[in-house]
């Protein structure tokens, strides 16, 4: 049986309960404007990436400027300008350590090129390691190496046969803490080539949040046992947890870092891993078959980097960390309310995100509340995809506390809605 008009088959959308899509023609700032007319708040900056706010103008002039000069060359073999600034730019803002630079297009394909790198390094030192360590609940991506590393459910219970086996540390709740790092401990024992979580946060998971602490616990671990870690800030970075990366508030470097989402300000797809220069010599030698076997066709794209130098002009910039201060004060005092309210169970902030699990008794991404909420906030012209009963407010940073206010408002009322 299908109903539906349109051709165009969309992400994480059952089209059964939604045939019709909301369609936008214009974005700025933290609005997006409907062709319906209607003013819509990106209340989670269109899946976590737009940071500054939609067609900030900045980001539209550098890549304005780029489009005229060169819009694509082939990465291997070729460089350009914009993608060696962003390389030497990236590795001024991260800590020293990370050393070299590999681009990617997408959060997955970011997590890939870590797997790929740090397997690459145990295969070339002769030493062959296979097996990856995750934390439970975590998301890395849709791709199969990236689904392999995250939680098994929902998301991709239809692929469960293609998808190689890890061993999952819990996730530290509080209170349960010292679990997970026995765990990781136990694990490391077994000599496995990387560990890999999300710092700070675990988002598609639930926006499950733990301390700096038990980050920095993880790292100590990983480096006594000599197991790479990888921290996939796909999401965390770029000011999200209030620091510029997460890691930085546990004061860990890793081994292996992903970037992406509002590396280019969240207007065009790319994405870095970036390495510490032993993975890379590994692979430095005058034996082909040593080669980083990985590329895509879009590798550095010129405009994607030109938009990606843009935004890291911005975060030279002291005033941008000060804005993401100020957002996440905004969002303390607007979540206030919201942790006596008995409606709502784990209210919860790191820097400018906060979650909240409305109280109902069906949970989990298909919670029978999630349509309906979806609904309720689209009429509310919002822009909010709770993830099943767990809402989430992620704003790019040009929102305002009239905005807030309008998020939560809306928020609270959804509570009555079951
Ligand atoms: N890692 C994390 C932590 C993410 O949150 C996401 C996307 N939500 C990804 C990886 C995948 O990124 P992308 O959707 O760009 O492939």
């Amino acid at each position: 049986m299908r109903r539906k008009t349109s051709p165009i088959w969309h992400p994480f959308t059952q089209h059964a309960l939604q045939p019709e899509m909301v369609r936008i023609e214009r974005g700025e700032g933290a609005y997006l404007y409907a062709a319906d007319g209607r003013r819509i708040i990106d209340a989670i900056s269109s899946w976590w990436v737009v940071t500054h706010g939609h067609c900030h103008p900045a980001i539209v002039r550098a890549i304005q400027a780029q489009a005229e000069k060169l819009t694509q060359i082939i990465f291997a073999g070729h460089t350009h300008e914009p993608a060696e600034q962003v390389a030497s730019a990236l590795l001024k803002l991260t800590p020293p350590g990370l050393d070299y630079v590999f681009f990617s297009d997408s959060g997955s394909t970011s997590v890939e090129v870590a797997l790929k790198m740090a397997l690459g390094y145990w295969h070339n030192i002769g030493e062959p390691r296979a097996r990856i360590v995750v934390m439970q609940h975590s998301y890395h991506g849709d791709t199969i190496g990236a689904m392999s590393v995250g939680a098994r459910g929902v998301f991709n219970a239809a692929y469960g046969p293609l998808l190689f086996d890890v061993s999952a540390v819990p996730f530290p709740h509080e209170g349960q803490e010292q679990a997970t790092l026995d765990a990781l401990e136990q694990a490391c024992r077994a000599k496995p080539a990387a560990f890999i979580v999300e710092p700070l946060i675990l988002g598609a998971g639930g926006m499950l949040m733990y301390p700096a602490w038990v980050l920095k616990e993880m790292k100590r671990i990983c480096e006594a046992a000599g197991v790479w870690f990888i921290a996939d800030e796909v999401m965390t970075g770029w000011g999200r947890t209030g620091t510029l990366f997460a890691c930085e508030q546990a004061e860990v470097v890793p081994d292996i870092a992903c970037y992406s989402k509002g590396l280019t300000g969240g207007a065009l797809p790319l994405a870095v891993t970036l390495c510490r220069g032993e993975i890379f010599d590994a692979h430095f030698s005058q034996d082909r078959s040593r080669t980083f076997f990985h590329s895509s066709s879009y590798t550095a794209n010129p405009v994607a980097c030109a938009a990606a130098r843009a935004n890291l002009e911005m975060w030279q910039d002291p005033a941008t960390l000060s804005g993401v201060t100020e957002v996440a004060a905004m969002q303390e005092r607007a979540l206030a309310p919201f942790r006596a309210d008995a409606r709502f169970k784990n209210v919860r902030r790191t820097g400018t995100i906060t979650g909240l699990d409305l109280d109902v008794r069906d949970s989990g991404y298909l919670a029978g509340i999630g349509p309906r909420l979806l609904e309720f906030f689209g009429g509310r012209n919002l822009l909010l995809r709770p993830l099943g009963n767990t809402i989430y407010v992620m704003p790019p940073y040009c929102v305002t506390s009239a905005d807030l206010d309008e998020i939560y408002a809306a928020i609270a009322d959804a509570a009555n809605l079951h």
